[in-house]
């Protein structure tokens, strides 16, 4: 194993490589998973907290996925999808628009999430200058929102850049300040919050100007971000402001879509909203093949058909619809429906919630929340120098007792995988709570 580590540390650059010393860190070595456990190179089991990167939803081992990924690399692994099409993309194309709400019939299948929100942004800008609007470009996102890694997607990442040397394309998008309840300042209500987050969103596009901004992108549920569960009505109502205005309005549920909130999407089951477009990829696959999917509402290609015209919609990848991605979303979707796993969530998520919030009670955690299979506990500490180093020392601390989360400056988040069972959440709940006394008396 040593040698293994010597050879990913001198070749291999992982994704948000720290450059103080980039081929100094070892990455853990994973060998082998079942279910929501994971074993390293030394044969430790953990609790796979964070579910893969939020994206394991029927857990792994999966023979039957198996199966049919390697049955459908015999039949055809691949074919180019700008000249020719398939029978599990075809099927999955359509089953995506019955589980979408709306109008969102129309399924671009991309590489993953990145590519999903690049094709959103693109689109807009199509359909945008196919109506001869050239200005309404500009993309309204929101501090702390994570959309991806490809130069459009990260322009739209809201996240603290303190770290980052990349460029970005700043003429495109302009942020919206923090929506978590948590950082509202003492005395405000919620409602109130929601209220002035609302204005926000009107202030800036008044400023910009109506004719200049194209589309508002949120996550519905900020997750790298922190979890941040924006306040009750936020998302109805700006979404009634942005159809006010013909903004387009994307929905990245590229964490929240297959079952990390009960249903397959969020937008409109949860937040009662239809948006023009949703961005998907992790938890389509589980995780077993790269797949991500811009799901385009009927009014916006309808907006972007030019029968007079013959403009190509000139965007997609080589591994677009790959059919060995598309067979390994249908066997996941069909294991989810076959196990009730939506239904499963819905159930035991008021438990997940329950001991989540109980770990208040340690006083280095400021706040513990979540929706669903989603949570986060965001660490005080008696410094902001000591608050930075929580997430590390939360992270250690449980990765030394079998279970992994995933630490986030003063945070540590978790998304296990959907299947998780009731006596599995006391297992990560003790772990996380044995490690908060750790972590306490570390501090002492
Ligand atoms: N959008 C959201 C909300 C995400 O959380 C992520 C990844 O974590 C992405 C987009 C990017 O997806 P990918 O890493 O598959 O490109």
């Amino acid at each position: 194993m040593e040698t293994l580590h010597e050879w990913d540390r001198l070749h291999q650059i992982h994704p948000w490589a720290a450059m103080d010393d980039y081929q100094g860190y070892d990455n853990m070595f994973v060998d082998t998973a079942d279910g929501i456990y994971l074993w390293d190179g030394n044969g430790k089991r953990f609790i796979d907290g964070p579910g893969g990167m939020w994206c394991v939803q029927i857990g792994y081992g999966r023979d039957e996925m198996a199966d049919a990924i390697a049955q459908q690399v015999k039949k055809l692994p691949y074919t180019s999808p700008f000249t020719n099409t398939t029978e599990p993309s075809a099927i999955l194309s359509k089953r995506l628009a019955e589980m979408a709400p709306g109008d969102l019939n129309n399924v671009f299948f991309t590489t993953g999430g990145s590519t999903a929100v690049d094709t959103a942004l693109r689109t807009m800008h199509f359909m945008n200058n196919r109506l001869g609007r050239h200005d309404k470009k500009i993309v309204i996102a929101r501090e702390k929102g994570y959309h991806g890694s490809t130069y459009l997607a990260h322009s739209v990442t809201g996240k603290e850049r303190d770290k980052n040397r990349f460029d970005v394309e700043s003429r495109l998008v302009r942020f919206l300040p923090d929506v978590n309840p948590y950082r509202r300042p003492d005395g405000m209500s919620v409602e109130e919050w929601c209220d002035e987050k609302v204005a926000d969103l009107e202030k800036m596009i008044a400023e910009v100007g109506p004719e200049n901004v194209g589309a508002f992108i949120a996550e519905p549920i900020l997750s790298s971000g922190g979890v941040i569960v924006p306040p009750p009505g936020y998302h109805k109502r700006t979404f009634d402001i942005c159809r006010e205005h013909d903004i387009l309005y994307i929905s990245d549920e590229v964490v929240t879509g297959f079952g990390r909130l009960g249903h397959w999407f969020c937008s409109e089951e949860v937040f009662g909203i239809q948006p023009d477009m949703i961005t998907c990829a992790k938890g389509l696959t589980s995780g077993y093949l790269p797949l991500g999917a811009c799901i385009i509402s009927d009014r916006v290609m309808e907006r972007c058909a030019s029968p007079d015209d013959p403009a190509l919609f000139s965007n997609g990848y080589t591994y677009s619809a790959h059919p060995v991605s598309c067979v390994a979303a249908l066997t996941n979707i069909e294991i989810m429906e076959r196990e009730n796993i939506l239904e499963h969530v819905r159930e035991i998520t008021p438990y997940f919630q329950e001991r989540l919030r109980a770990l208040k009670k340690f006083p280095i955690v400021g706040d513990a929340r979540g929706m669903g299979l989603l949570g986060c506990i965001e660490g005080k500490g008696k410094t902001l120098e000591e608050e930075r180093e929580l997430g590390n020392m939360i992270d250690a601390a449980c990765e030394e007792l079998g279970l992994l989360v995933r630490p986030l400056i003063n945070m540590a988040v978790f998304s296990p995988p959907l299947v998780i069972t009731r006596a599995q959440i006391d297992e990560m709940f003790d772990l996380l709570e044995k490690a908060l006394e750790k972590v306490t008396r570390d501090l002492a």
